[in-house]
C-alpha cells in the first residue's frame, strides 16, 4: 500500500527533477517532459521517492553528436575556480575557520582582483564566461553557515553551494538545523552530498565494509534529497579522498559530478574536465596569501596571453589537502 507521505515527497522530487533537467544545456524539452513522466510513474508505482536518474543520461547520444566535438580546438579561456570554506567561528587556531569579518574581507579582496562569483550549478553546466570566475562552496553543514550567508554572502550576491553529510544535519547542535538548511535552499543555495557520516570513502573502506561504503554514497544521496526536496546530483568526496571505485560508485548512484580537492579550474569546454574529479581548493588561513597570489597571476596571465590558465609551481606549496580536525567544532 503506497505511503501518502512518501508519495508526496516523490511528487516534490519529480517537480524538482523536472526543473533541474530544464537547466541542462542542449537537453530537448521533450526529454525533460519524458523524464518527468517516467519519474512520476516510478513514484506512483513505488509509492515513494525513488532514486533520480542522472540528467546527463538524457542528453542526445550517438556518433553525430560527437563528430563536430572532436575537431573543435580546446577552449581554456572560459574557466572557474572553485573555493571551499568550512566554518565561521573566528578561531585563529584552526586553519579552515574564519570569522565573519575575515570572510567578508576575503570576498572583497577577491572582488578587487577582478573576480566575480558564479553559482556552482552554472560552472558545472558550462555557463562560464572569461577567466575571472570563482565559485563558493561550503562543506559539512556547520551551524555558522547560516549567519555567514545572511551577514556576508547574501549582501554580495553570492550563493554558496552546500555540500553536507546527513548524519549531523538537524542531529548535532554544532550543525545546521533542518529548518536552517531549508532557509538556505529557499534562498537559492544549491546542495550536494558529502558522505553520510563523512568517512574516508576509499577502496580500503570498500574492501573492509562495503555496506558502510555504499551508505556514504547511496544513502547520502536519498537523505540529502529528503532534507532539501531537491535532486542531489553533486558529490563532494569527504576529506577529498577517493579511489577509482569511489568515482565509479558515485556515477552509478546517479550523481552527475564529483568534487575533489586538487589544483585546477573547471572549464566551460567540458572535454577539459573529468566530471567525477573536478578540482576544488580549500581556503586555509596559512595559505590565504598564496591563494591570492595565485589568483592574481591568473588575472595577469589572462590579460597578457588571453587563453592560458596559470598552473601551480612547486614553490607555491598550494593547495594543501583538506584538513579535518576530527571532532565537531563548537
Ligand atoms: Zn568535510
Amino acid at each position: 500500500m503506497p505511503d501518502p507521505e512518501s508519495g508526496r515527497n516523490g511528487i516534490l522530487q519529480c517537480r524538482a527533477f523536472f526543473r533541474y533537467t530544464r537547466r541542462v544545456p542542449n537537453l530537448p524539452s521533450r526529454s525533460s517532459s519524458r523524464a518527468l513522466v517516467v519519474c512520476a510513474l516510478a513514484c506512483l508505482v513505488a509509492g515513494r521517492a525513488t532514486a533520480l536518474p542522472p540528467a546527463a543520461s538524457l542528453l542526445p547520444q550517438g556518433p553525430s553528436a560527437h563528430a563536430a566535438e572532436e575537431s573543435r580546438p580546446f577552449d581554456l579561456r572560459d574557466r572557474a575556480f572553485i573555493l571551499c570554506w568550512h566554518t565561521f567561528l573566528g578561531r585563529k587556531d584552526l586553519s579552515t575557520d574564519f570569522s565573519l569579518g575575515e570572510l567578508a574581507s576575503q570576498l572583497d579582496v577577491l572582488k578587487a582582483l577582478g573576480y566575480r562569483f558564479i553559482d556552482l550549478e552554472d560552472a558545472l553546466f558550462g555557463r562560464i564566461e572569461g577567466s575571472r570566475n570563482l565559485v563558493a562552496t561550503i562543506d559539512d553543514g556547520h551551524r555558522t553557515i547560516l549567519p555567514a550567508y545572511e551577514k556576508v554572502f547574501a549582501s554580495r550576491g553570492i550563493k554558496p553551494a552546500l555540500l553536507i553529510y546527513p548524519a549531523v544535519i538537524g542531529e548535532s547542535p554544532y550543525f545546521l538545523k533542518t529548518a536552517d538548511l531549508k532557509t538556505l535552499v529557499d534562498a537559492g543555495c544549491s546542495t550536494g552530498s558529502h558522505g553520510f557520516y563523512h568517512l574516508f570513502v576509499t577502496a580500503q573502506l570498500y574492501k573492509s565494509d562495503k555496506a558502510a561504503f555504499e551508505k556514504e554514497i547511496f544513502k547520502a544521496k536519498t537523505s540529502v534529497e529528503k532534507l532539501t526536496a531537491l535532486p542531489s546530483y553533486i558529490y563532494a568526496y569527504p576529506f577529498g579522498a577517493f579511489d577509482q571505485i569511489t568515482k565509479d560508485e558515485v556515477a552509478r548512484a546517479g550523481y552527475d559530478f564529483g568534487l575533489a580537492v586538487k589544483p585546477g579550474f573547471v572549464y566551460a569546454d567540458e572535454r577539459l574536465n573529468d566530471r567525477y574529479e573536478l578540482p576544488r581548493t580549500v581556503v586555509l588561513r596559512d595559505r590565504w596569501d598564496a591563494l591570492v597570489a595565485f589568483l592574481a597571476r591568473n588575472v595577469d596571465t589572462a590579460k597578457v596571453v588571453g587563453v592560458q590558465p596559470q598552473t601551480w609551481t612547486e614553490s607555491d606549496e598550494f593547495p594543501a589537502p583538506e584538513l579535518w580536525t576530527g571532532s565537531p567544532l563548537r
